[in-house]
């Protein structure tokens, strides 16, 4: 029954078949190899993100990105301080539900999910309430596709004086993000987006003077992020059971991020996929939703063609068939599905589902 296809999500994602193969070994977790392969890793994500190990240090923590997020924001934001999340889309809106879990000071403001935070907006609400601390944002917004405008809103804050929080989930590494420069306190990201490795973990790159500040603070044991860093940071061994096979892919993929050109030529092989990707479903009659300057290299959302008869799953199940997984839309009204063009997709990929999506149409003729 199992047929294989290629995953036009963003993330998990499709894999090379040589990041598979490094999970045929189980490792030792407290051998010396495996702990130096942790710390190779921890160096290697700083360089990635433009950041030296004198000022920044990177934390490694189990789970899928959304414990990475919830382990920063519960344990960053002492009793004493507040946070203001900004929500133009459902990661946006889950960081307020982790603050509302967490029963952290926080004050969630949102934006219509087709544009990036107003500046002007934010840095009223960081005028209004003095009490503020740290702003939280989302980068690349999965829910939509936008790339959020990360160097004006992150000038506003600092300006603020803020610690300053990015989900850099579906964009570290495949967009080049200059940590230290645009002074990002807490980043984080995991092992299955761009870095093209498997599920298993997330990481987070931290302002050491800030990791620093924020001991004693964690609301929770296994997401103590500051633990997780003084643990690791000792010889590479973490906490808890750590994802070895996950951790072994992931070092793997780093080789390939290097071996395709670092993050400028993985940038660019991502934008010119979403750039024919957009170009070929438009001339099939579907329109991506959001304009050209705020359309992120990621992942986009469409719109179906006017009048179309058919449903998600049907189109899903007919593409699925042909070697294809593709997403369903998310918090919109309209009828929208998204394809992902991020892993190991190239223009020929694009290509194809935009053949086998022409033959579904052919198939499906809209009602005029
Ligand atoms: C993928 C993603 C996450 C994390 O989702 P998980 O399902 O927990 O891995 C968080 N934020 C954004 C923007 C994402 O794209």
């Amino acid at each position: 029954m199992f047929h294989p296809y290629k995953l036009l999500t963003p993330g998990p994602l499709t894999t090379t078949d040589t990041v598979k193969r490094e999970m045929l070994f189980d490792h030792c977790t407290w051998d010396d190899d495996y702990k130096r392969i942790t710390q190779r890793i921890r160096k290697r994500l700083l360089a990635l993100a433009h950041a030296s190990e004198a000022t920044h240090t990177a934390v490694l923590m189990q789970g899928s990105g959304t414990f990475g997020v919830e382990a920063v924001l519960t344990s960053v934001v002492g009793p004493e301080d507040k946070l203001l999340i900004l929500a133009n889309g459902a990661y946006g809106e889950r960081m307020g539900d982790i603050a509302r879990h967490a029963a952290l000071p926080h004050t969630l403001l949102s934006f219509p999910l087709e544009h990036s935070p107003d500046p002007d907006r934010v840095a009223q609400a960081l005028r209004e309430d003095p009490t503020l601390t740290h702003v939280a944002l989302v980068h690349s917004e999965t829910t939509t596709g936008i790339l959020n405008d990360l160097p004006t809103l992150a000038r506003v804050i600092k300006e603020a004086g803020k610690t300053l929080i990015v989900d850099a989930m579906s964009s570290f590494a495949g967009v080049d993000i200059d940590v230290p420069t645009l002074g990002i306190d807490f980043i984080v990201s995991s092992a299955n987006k761009c870095i093209q490795g498997v599920p298993g973990f997330s990481f987070v790159i931290c302002d050491r003077r800030k990791l620093e500040a924020s001991k004693g603070k964690a609301r929770s044991l296994a997401l103590d992020l500051y633990d997780q860093w003084k643990g690791m940071d000792k010889d590479g061994k973490w906490r808890f059971t750590s994802p070895t096979h996950a951790v072994l892919a992931f070092a793997k993929a780093l080789d390939e991020l290097d071996d395709e050109g670092g993050i400028p030529a993985r940038a660019a092989r991502y934008r010119a996929n979403n750039r024919l990707l957009i170009r070929k479903l438009t001339d099939l009659g579907f329109r991506p939703l959001l304009a050209p300057a705020e359309q992120g290299p990621i992942i986009t959302t469409f719109l179906y063609p006017e009048g179309h008869t058919f449903a998600f799953q049907e189109m899903y199940a007919y593409v699925k068939s042909r070697g294809y997984a593709i997403y369903p839309g998310k918090l919109l009204d309209a009828d929208t599905f998204r394809l992902g063009n991020i892993g190991e997709i190239y223009e020929a990929d694009i290509l194809n589902v935009a053949s086998i999506l022409s033959d579904f149409l052919t198939d499906h003729p809209s009602e005029k």
